[in-house]
């Protein structure tokens, strides 16, 4: 029997109307024959809501604590997703990322995924049981609960596909695939039938929420092929997979932003070596996601470091600071959350050049300042003020002709 796994985001399980739509294409899916296993999301704002409700009571909640809260919203889902199955007789059983055997290490709010134990589920499989599982969260080896990350549903998702060798991994969501740029910002954004995992990892992890970014490292890892559609219609989806040969002739193959970055300047820090890892070394032990590193020349014994940190890291990259600045000898650091990164993504970039003066050259038309830039081999990111985001990947998308291929 054919064995599916379907991840539903959270606007897809929004309301009880919403749940009840879900379950009939579940239902659907297991009277056409397969073992279906089905990966929720908190219905969508309730993970915000929890991470509000959390700092007012707490200006810095314990990152356990946290995830003992967040955890809450993906278990409402699958009670609810299960007994609406229930309601329309098909056998259904629910879990928590720890029942389905999703063990991960104990760092809380972004832990790893270890191991995938698959025995449980597939023994509700072999019974005959739609398998409804909570995303985003697991648990470590001291049985603490654990989440796994912003958008963590649908590492959870491929995790499990990868685990139970799944035949099929379908990621639904509210836009019908994956896009040439966000199709809520540029409105002649186009489908992709298909895109590979790097570039999907790039777009990802440049800001482009449709995927968490590791999910699509995990799916690469572990050559599991996903499909990103929409729960809200039939149309065919995105086909995420490995690279094919056809797909270097596009050089440009998407857009993405991230306007949850934040620019941190450490100023006149003692231009001799050590100071950069001394700085580095005290962000990475603090957990912080460093980003973009800029190095200004040295001038009178002083130098300047800059670099973007996701926004929620700031705090935490401010305190691992303080040490390491009295420890290095000087220093000081300024913080600026009025920004976005722009991204450009693709394959062909490795053959073709010009890509660069392409997006300097859109940006300038329209006034855009540019304040960093970073490239890599299938990527150049470009930091701009915040307030010129969206316009920048407007210019972007139509400068790469990307509206028409
Ligand atoms: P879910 O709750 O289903 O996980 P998300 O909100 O995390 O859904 O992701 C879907 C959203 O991603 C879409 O509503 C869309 O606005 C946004 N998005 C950003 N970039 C893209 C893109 N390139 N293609 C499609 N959607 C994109
Ligand atoms: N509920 C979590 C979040 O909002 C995980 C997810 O939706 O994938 O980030
Ligand atoms: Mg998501």
């Amino acid at each position: 029997m054919p064995r599916i796994v379907q991840k539903y985001g959270g606007t897809s399980v929004g309301d009880v109307e919403r749940i009840k739509k879900v379950a009939e294409r579940i239902k659907a899916a297991r009277e056409e024959g397969n073992e279906v296993v089905v990966v929720l999301s908190a219905r969508a704002g309730l993970t915000n809501e929890l991470i509000a409700r959390a700092k007012g009571l707490c200006a810095e909640p314990s990152e356990r604590e946290l995830d003992q809260l967040l955890a809450i919203g993906e278990q409402e889902s699958v009670a609810l997703m299960a007994m609406a199955l229930h309601g329309i007789k098909v056998p259904a059983v629910s879990y928590t990322g720890a029942q389905a055997g999703i063990f991960t290490d104990g760092v809380h709010t972004k832990a790893k995924i270890r191991t995938v134990d698959p025995k449980p589920v597939v023994k509700d499989l072999d019974l005959g049981r739609v398998v409804i599982v909570a995303g985003f969260q697991g648990i470590d080896d001291d049985g603490q609960i654990t989440t796994l990350g912003r958008g963590g549903s649908d590492l959870t998702a491929v995790a499990l596909a990868g685990a139970l060798k799944a035949d099929v991994c379908e990621i639904y969501t509210d836009v019908d695939g994956v896009y040439t740029a966000d199709p809520r910002v540029v409105k002649n954004a186009r489908k992709l039938p298909e895109i590979s995992y790097d570039e999907m990892l790039e777009l990802a992890s440049s800001g482009s929420k449709v995927m968490q970014s590791r999910s699509v490292e995990f799916a690469k890892k572990f050559g599991v092929v996903f499909e990103v559609r929409s729960s809200f219609n039939h149309n065919p989806g995105t086909i995420v997979k490995e690279e094919v040969a056809y797909m270097e002739q596009v050089v440009v193959r998407g857009i993405a932003a991230d306007k949850d970055q934040a620019k941190v300047i450490v100023s006149n820090i003692p231009d001799k070596p050590g100071s950069a890892a001394s700085v580095f070394r005290g962000l990475a032990d603090a957990n912080v996601i460093v980003d973009m590193i800029v190095q200004t020349a040295g001038r009178h014994g002083v130098a300047n470091l800059t670099f973007t940190v996701p926004e929620t890291d700031t705090a935490r990259a401010v305190k691992a600071l303080e040490p390491v600045l009295a420890g290095i000898g000087g220093g000081q650091v300024t913080m600026h959350q009025h920004i976005a990164k722009i991204s450009v993504v693709g394959v062909g970039m490795k053959t073709h050049s010009g890509v660069a003066a392409t997006l300097f050259q859109a940006l300038a038309g329209a006034g855009i300042n540019i304040d960093l830039i970073s490239t890599s081999e299938i990527k150049i990111s470009v930091v701009v003020d915040l307030d010129r985001a969206d316009d920048a990947v407007r210019v972007a998308h139509a400068a790469f002709g990307l509206d028409k291929l």
